[in-house]
């Protein structure tokens, strides 16, 4: 019997059923008594299951309203998003400045200093009024810019969210970031009369009752581990969120009850393993800001870098309608991603560069990661209004995300899918990593920035580590067969843990970056500002020196990863 024969469709829609009890907030009783229940069925099991307590900043939505004040006002019920600030009992009250779907630009550096501020709407001391959905960077951007606070109108529901852009825990220095302004979401239907008055440029006073419970609370966090029968040390991890926002069928009680499954068919047929598996049920997706993961990434970072061959991401699986894969990886697994899911899921895909959610914290630690993400087609009568292109559904962080949304055949696909995918990972002697498919990424990226540069900055060194990264990436490439295994996949993955902290981050190996948009060589993307800015402004020379020291800092880690490759 193959592993995806083992998937139990019975098992898998009960133990969702069983999660969808608990409303699961981060540190409350609802999250705890499904943690405790996964700890329970996989204990039976006879599957050696961890529980990890640790206290985490973690962010509670409470009662909200918004009232749109004078002649033909009203008070609207909303909801706020987390790590929003509260306003306490006298509210936040201002003129509303209509912005409609305006935001920053698409860049990883959101301070003014960098994108200046020419040609904006003044939002400084007023309420900002925006149609669309909020999104951290966004409501960062209005609120660097004196808004007293913002209120979102989505396009269909309003959805739950979170407001910060810190990832994880904040440190001294992230938590200059925390938001100080109260943010309120409202439905389209809830939105329409203020967004016609805003439209035909009436004077309009809103007052704002915002509540968060924001404090650090003890969580607990289980992670399974399976241990292979050949003994190594060696693992894959398989991870998704057990917090949701209300019942969250879909997102993602989907994906625990899968892990739950995976756990048990890994366990099942661990004789065959020649590494093992370890399944993470993460806390504080959303309520904490991927604290589940971030505390994962931060304290088994040495275990991590030494023993773990790559990271799969599952979430929300499984509801109806959801038939396509939209995968995303880092560049060096790209090549087996794509390969896996057309053998074992059937479907042709470009895997894309890997995004800023689902609790992506691996970045830093390096290690390969990636997601098949299943999503629902472009024209489903289900797709959210915002952002359609997405796949999400329109009940995504929303009371209706409940489970007569769910699929139990498509659920029961999916899984095959992922257990098929994690079992080929935990046999394949040689780990399916080409880092060739980095160096085209790389270099392509320095191809862009060089135009985006125009000559402004001589980037001929950062050319010339790129060439070096992909000439020492094809030798290797060339001889890898006749590596013994253990050897070429140490090379492989030292090679990922010095390159993905610049391909893919600013922080580097030992911080995290903003949870906000995901870019190739993230910190030399200010190549973009100090040409915008003008290298000869105040703004510009100051944007220079980051620069000069990014540009440093990547060919330091291509340099690094040559290296490796070079002295195999
Ligand atoms: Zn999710």
């Amino acid at each position: 019997m193959s592993v995806q024969q083992k998937v139990d469709a019975d098992s898998l829609w009960k133990n969702l059923g069983e999660i969808c009890r608990w409303e699961r907030y981060t540190g409350t009783e609802g999250e705890n008594a499904a943690v405790r229940y996964v700890e329970a069925e996989l204990t039976a099991l006879g599957i050696d299951v961890e529980v990890h307590a640790f206290s985490s900043l973690i962010s509670i939505p409470g009662g909200t309203t918004l009232e749109v004040l004078g002649e033909g006002g009203e008070m609207i019920p909303a909801i706020t998003a987390v790590f929003g600030a509260s306003t306490g009992e006298s509210g936040v009250r201002g003129q509303a400045v209509h912005v409609g779907e305006a935001g920053p630009p698409d860049t990883p550096f959101g301070d003014p200093l960098y994108t200046g501020a020419s040609g904006e709407t003044p939002v400084a001391g007023r309420v900002v009024v925006a149609e669309g959905m909020l999104s951290p960077a966004r409501f960062y951007y209005f609120e660097r810019r004196g808004a007293l606070a913002q209120v979102y109108v989505n396009k269909g529901n309003a959805h739950e969210l979170t407001v910060s852009t810190i990832w994880g825990a904040p440190t001294p220095e992230s938590i200059a970031r925390m938001p100080e302004t109260p943010v309120v979401t409202l439905s389209r239907e809830q939105g329409a009369a203020l967004l016609e008055r805003l439209e035909r440029r009436e004077e309009v006073e809103l007052l704002i009752h915002a509540k968060t419970d924001t404090a650090w609370r003890e969580t607990l966090m289980p992670v399974a581990t399976i241990t292979p029968g050949s003994g190594s040390e060696e693992y894959v991890l398989v991870g998704g969120h057990i917090d949701s926002w209300h019942i969250g069928a879909n997102d993602n009680a989907a994906g625990d009850a899968t892990l739950m499954e995976l756990a048990r068919v890994a366990h099942e047929t661990r004789g065959e393993l020649t590494r093992g598996l370890k399944v993470a049920w993460w806390n504080g997706h959303s309520h904490g800001r991927f604290s589940g993961s971030t505390w994962y990434a931060d304290h088994m970072f040495q275990e991590l870098r030494r023993n773990c061959v790559v990271y799969l991401n599952i979430d929300q699986p499984g509801c109806r309608g959801a038939t396509l894969y939209r995968p995303f990886c880092t560049a060096e697994v790209r090549d087996w991603v794509q390969d896996a899911v057309s053998r074992i899921g059937g479907q042709s895909t470009q895997p894309d560069h890997p995004r800023k959610m689902a609790d992506q914290s691996m970045w830093g630690v390096g290690v390969p990661s990636f997601s098949f993400l299943p999503v629902l087609p472009p024209g489903h009568l289900e797709l959210r209004k915002d952002h359609p292109a997405d796949g999400f559904p329109e009940y995504w962080h929303h009371p209706a995300d409940t489970l007569d949304k769910m699929d139990k055949a498509l659920l029961a696909e999916h899984t095959r899918v992922y257990a098929g995918a994690l079992h080929e990972l935990c046999t394949l002697e040689r780990a399916p990593l080409n880092p060739a498919t980095t160096a085209a990424v790389v270099n392509e990226e320095i191809g862009r920035l060089e135009s985006l540069s125009g000559g402004a900055v001589d980037l001929g060194d950062l050319r010339e580590a790129g060439a070096r990264f992909a000439r020492a990436c094809a030798a290797l490439n060339a001889k890898i067969e006749s590596l013994d295994a253990a050897h070429a996949n140490r090379a492989l993955l030292d090679m990922s843990h010095a390159v993905n902290p610049v391909l893919y981050t600013m922080a580097g190996p030992f911080d995290h970056d903003p949870a906000s948009g995901a870019f190739r060589l993230p910190g030399l993307q200010c190549i973009g500002h100090f040409v915008e800015r003008g290298p000869e402004s105040d703004a510009g020379r100051v944007i220079y020196t980051r620069v000069l020291r990014e540009k440093n800092r990547i060919i330091a880690g291509l340099g690094a990863a040559s290296a490796i490759a070079e002295g195999v």
